[in-house]
C-alpha cells in the first residue's frame, strides 16, 4: 500500500512507527561462548548447590577447633588433601590434615588453620593461632542453594552471569538471539578501496560505519555491499537482504533526488512509510517491512546515517533483542555548555556533535566536536555525545543542554 507522507513528523512519532514494525526475536538456545550481552529468555533454577560441598577457603590444616583452643599446640598430621581429591580419612582428636584451598573438608574437622599460623615438623604440625569452629570453611550452597531461582527472563548476560551458568553445568542458555542485520550502501557515486577516484566519485564510508554500529549493538552484521542507483539492482539487493537477514539497513536514496530509488523500491515491494522527521541531521527516513522483515532506509549523508541509526535503528534492534523498553533509546543527561550552540528556529530538534567530559563539578561539560555539516564525518567520529538543541535560538555558553552520551 503506497503511503508517501510528505509532511514533517516529530521524532517520537517516527520512532514509535519504527518500533511498531519490529518484533522481539523468538528465544533460541545459544552456547555460553556466544551469549554475552544477550537477553535471557528463561528462568534459570539451580539444579545443584554451589559450592557443591563444604571446602576450605585457605591453604592450611583442617582441625577440630576444640583442639586448638589453647595454643601453641602440636597435632599429628594424618594426611594431605588437594583440591579435587575426595576425603578418605577422618580427622580424629589432636589430629590434622594438610589441606589446599578448594579441597573438601574432611570428616571430623570443623575449621582450618591457615598455613601462615602453623609450623610443619615431620609428621606433626605446631599450631600457633586458635580458630573458631567454621573458620575458613566455605559451606555447601553458600553461594547458590539447590532449587534457587538465580536469573529471571530479561537479565542481560554479563561475563559474571555466564560464569554462574557454567558453574551450574550449563553449556547454553535460552536467549533472544542476535539478529542478522544486513547493511548496504546505495549510490552511483560510491566506490570502495584505494583506487584513484574518477570525476564525481567518492568512497563508500557508510557501509563500514553502519556494519560497525550494528556489531556494536551485539547483532550479526552482514555486508550486502554497494548497490547502484538502479531500481532493479536495488530491488534485487533488498529482496536478497530480507531473505537472508532479520533486518536490513540501507543508506542513500531516500531523499528528494531524481535517483533516490530506495524509497521507490520499498514502497513497491514493502509496507513502507517515507518520513520527513523534524530533526537535523537525518530528516529523511524510509522505514517499512518487506515480507515481514524491517528495512531501515537511512539517508546517505554520513553523519545523517549515523544519527539516524542512533535514533531509529538502535532502539529497534534493542527491542528485537529483548532489552527493557526504557533502555531502547538512550536517556538524556543534563550537561553544561562550555561554548554557545547558536541556531535558528526551524521546527526541528538539532543534534549537535559534541565532546562531553565529566568535570570536577560532577557534571558533563560539552564543546562542539567540529564542523556540524551532515557530510562532516570527522566531527561525528570525534564526538562522544549528541547534544539535543531544542527548536529556538540555541543555547548560550554556560547554559544547560540534554546530551545523549554515545
Ligand atoms: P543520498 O541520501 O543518496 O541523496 O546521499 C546524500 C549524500 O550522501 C550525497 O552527497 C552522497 O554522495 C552521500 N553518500 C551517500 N551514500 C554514501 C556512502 N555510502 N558513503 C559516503 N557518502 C555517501
Ligand atoms: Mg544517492
Amino acid at each position: 500500500m503506497p503511503c508517501l507522507l510528505r509532511h514533517v513528523i516529530p521524532l517520537e512519532e517516527a520512532r514509535e512507527y519504527v518500533l511498531s514494525g519490529c518484533r522481539l526475536g523468538a528465544p533460541a538456545s545459544v552456547v555460553l561462548r556466544d551469549a554475552r550481552g544477550l537477553v535471557l529468555a528463561e528462568e534459570v533454577v539451580a539444579t545443584e548447590a554451589i559450592p557443591p560441598f563444604a571446602n576450605t577457603a585457605v591453604d592450611g590444616y583442617a582441625v577440630r577447633a576444640a583442639d586448638v583452643a589453647q595454643v601453641p599446640v602440636t597435632l599429628e598430621v594424618v594426611g594431605t588433601l588437594a583440591a579435587g581429591a575426595a576425603p578418605t580419612q577422618v580427622v580424629g582428636p589432636r589430629q590434622a590434615i594438610r589441606i589446599m584451598t578448594g579441597a573438601p573438608m574432611p570428616p571430623g574437622a570443623d575449621a582450618v588453620v591457615m598455613v601462615e599460623n602453623t609450623r610443619a615438623d615431620g609428621a606433626h604440625v605446631e599450631i600457633s593461632a586458635s580458630v573458631a569452629a567454621g573458620a575458613a570453611v566455605r559451606g555447601a550452597g553458600e553461594d547458590i542453594a539447590e532449587g534457587q531461582v538465580v536469573f529471571r527472563p530479561g537479565v542481560v548476560l554479563t561475563p559474571g552471569h555466564l560464569g554462574v551458568l557454567a558453574s551450574l553445568g550449563r553449556v547454553s542458555a535460552s536467549v533472544h538471539p542476535r539478529p542478522r542485520v544486513g547493511v548496504m550502501s546505495t549510490g552511483d557515486e560510491l566506490v570502495e578501496g584505494p583506487r584513484p577516484l574518477a570525476p564525481g566519485q567518492i568512497r563508500d564510508s557508510n557501509r563500514h560505519t553502519l556494519l560497525a554500529l550494528v556489531e556494536q549493538e551485539g547483532c550479526h552484521a552482514v555486508d550486502l555491499g554497494l548497490v547502484r542507483d538502479d531500481e532493479r539492482a536495488i530491488t534485487e539487493a533488498i529482496e536478497h537482504g530480507v531473505a537472508t537477514c532479520d533486518a536490513l539497513v540501507t543508506s542513500g536514496g531516500v531523499s528528494m533526488g531524481a535517483f533516490d530509488y530506495v524509497k521507490v523500491v520499498l514502497d513497491r515491494i514493502g509496507e513502507m512509510r517515507w518520513m520527513q522527521v523534524a530533526i537535523r541531521p537525518a530528516k529523511p527516513l524510509a522505514f517499512g517491512t518487506v515480507h515481514g522483515v524491517p528495512v531501515f532506509g537511512l539517508p546517505g549523508n554520513p553523519v545523517s546515517s549515523m544519527v539516524s541509526f542512533e535514533l531509529f535503528c538502535r532502539p529497534a534492534l534493542r527491542k528485537m533483542m529483548g532489552f527493557a523498553p526504557r533502555t531502547w533509546a538512550r536517556s538524556p543527561i543534563r550537561a553544561v555548555t562550555d561554548e554557545p550552540f547558536p541556531r535558528r528556529p526551524d521546527g526541528k530538534i538539532h543534534f549537535a556533535r559534541v565532546v562531553a567530559t565529566l568535570e570536577g563539578d560532577g557534571r558533563y561539560h560539552v564543546r562542539s566536536a567540529g564542523g556540524q555539516g551532515s557530510h562532516q564525518l570527522l566531527a561525528m567520529a570525534s564526538a562522544s555525545a549528541l547534544a539535543v538543541i531544542p527548536d529556538g535560538e540555541g543555547v548560550r555558553a554556560g547554559g544547560n543542554v540534554d546530551v545523549l552520551v554515545l
